[in-house]
């Protein structure tokens, strides 16, 4: 009898707790997380907003009100590592419409205010791999060692020493301290014996160094190994200023330039290079570090890298790379110049304006994209050209919040004629307002 009790209180217990458990993944529970959330964002707690709305779009990714107000509460905190990483992935995301438009334009932002000042780079072409390799700036200074060696002129190392030196000061933030062993270095710089027997009729090949980056089975920069050759191909000493800025182009190499820059102007610059080439021979064209190889460097180290050389404590001070390495915007870019050349060919067709003001709205710019939309609607002529007009201003009024406006002018678009895109717009619109009625 006793016993019976007994399994009777377990398998309670067991109901009990199974359906706590279950809970949590039902669309109740979604609904409380929800709202729960929308009462934080309200009150402007959008932190803990954020982790209210995530709970539910976990349970219901479908739900269009659920992952919009995910996006805006992420777009409203600090763009942490953590949220760029969401956002965009939101925005490339199957995600219903709203969400992923407002993640979109605010990465797009986003990475404008990464590039402010430093516009001006080859940064995709510096990392040229998937990988983003530099050392970790929590480690500095790097350690460099540079070898002793009888049988090379004084200048040598000298040289070497002055790259190291102009590096930092043109950077601003590259430290570099000397170590006496290698075994201890960051980055070793060594001199090998010229290989014998590479030439031919036409002449020999002319390398003054090479670079070697080390790394370990678990993703480790171990080391980057500049070799120099001891003499040319000749057997002559190279002078001291090809050393110099070979120097200066093996070391943007060590840093984590792995690529090459594409304008002669960069000391990255290679005019054989291959894109993954690290170890592509170098003939030095006495160049000096362009702005735009700082540039480059400087937003290199702002990335978050995927090789490194030891654990990077404070990972949410750092760019998530593809927001910045991710080439959507360079396209619009180049289709914004294009149609600014149609404009100015065919400043009365408004089709050019329409155009103009969607890549303007893709990019998160709605003020251009506005003044845009009111030169098409000057010169619109036909339903369809009145049609993409509204329809746009309710994309940026959606993308803006202004939900009410966006209904009007969604409204007006579907009176020119029917489209299910935009009835879907109107649907992910009535859901929202629907939504925030309720509190
Ligand atoms: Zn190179």
């Amino acid at each position: 009898m006793k016993k019976r009790i007994i399994n009777l209180i377990l398998i309670f217990v067991l109901i009990v707790l199974g359906g706590i458990l279950l809970w949590r993944y039902t669309p109740i529970c979604a609904n409380y997380y929800y709202n729960k959330g929308k009462l934080l964002y309200d009150a402007g707690n959008y932190n803990e907003a954020v982790s209210m709305f995530e709970q539910a779009t976990n349970i219901n990714p479908d739900n269009a009100a659920y992952t919009h107000f995910y996006v805006a509460s992420l777009t409203k905190v600090e763009p942490t590592y953590f949220v760029q990483e969401k956002l965009y992935n939101i925005s490339r995301s199957n995600a219903e419409y709203s969400a992923k438009s407002l993640a979109k334009s605010y990465v797009s932002n986003l990475r404008n205010e990464f590039l402010e000042g430093l516009e001006d780079n080859y940064i995709v072409r510096a990392v040229a791999t998937s990988e983003i390799i530099h050392w970790n700036l929590e480690d500095f200074p790097i350690k460099v060692y540079i070898q002793k060696n009888d049988s090379i002129p004084d200048y040598y190392c000298k040289m070497v020493r002055s790259a190291l030196k102009e590096w930092e000061k043109r950077s601003g933030f590259i430290s570099f301290s000397e170590v006496k062993s290698e075994s201890e270095s960051n980055i070793s710089v060594v001199f090998k014996d010229t290989p014998k027997g590479n030439c031919d009729k036409n002449g020999c090949p002319y390398v003054v160094a090479t670079t070697e980056h080390n790394v370990s089975n678990k993703n480790v920069l171990e080391k980057m190994v500049i070799s120099f050759f001891k003499t040319n191909p000749y057997g002559d000493d190279f002078l001291s200023n090809e050393i110099y800025h070979t120097a200066l182009h093996e070391l943007g190499h060590a840093l984590g330039i792995m690529g090459h820059s594409d304008s002669s102007s960069d000391i990255m610059y290679s005019n054989n290079y291959k894109i993954y080439d690290l170890f592509a021979a170098y003939r030095p064209k006495l160049m000096d570090i362009s702005q735009r190889d700082i540039n480059t460097l400087t937003l290199l180290y702002k990335i978050y890298p995927t090789i490194t050389n030891s654990k990077i404590k404070n990972k949410e001070k750092y760019i998530y790379g593809p927001i910045v390495i991710g080439n959507d915007d360079s396209v619009l870019q180049a289709k914004l110049i294009e149609l600014k050349k149609y404009i100015n060919k065919y400043p009365q067709i408004s089709a050019g304006y329409i155009n103009i003001s969607a890549i303007y709205e893709q990019l998160g710019e709605y003020e251009e994209a506005v003044e845009n939309l009111k030169k098409a609607y000057e010169f619109a002529k036909t339903p369809d050209e009145y049609f993409l007009i509204e329809y746009n201003y309710a994309i940026i009024s959606f993308n803006s919040q202004k939900f009410e406006q966006a209904k009007e002018h969604v409204q007006k678009a579907l009176s020119y004629r029917e489209d299910k895109d935009v009835r879907k717009l109107l649907e992910d619109i009535d859901k929202i307002m629907s939504e925030i009625d309720k509190h």
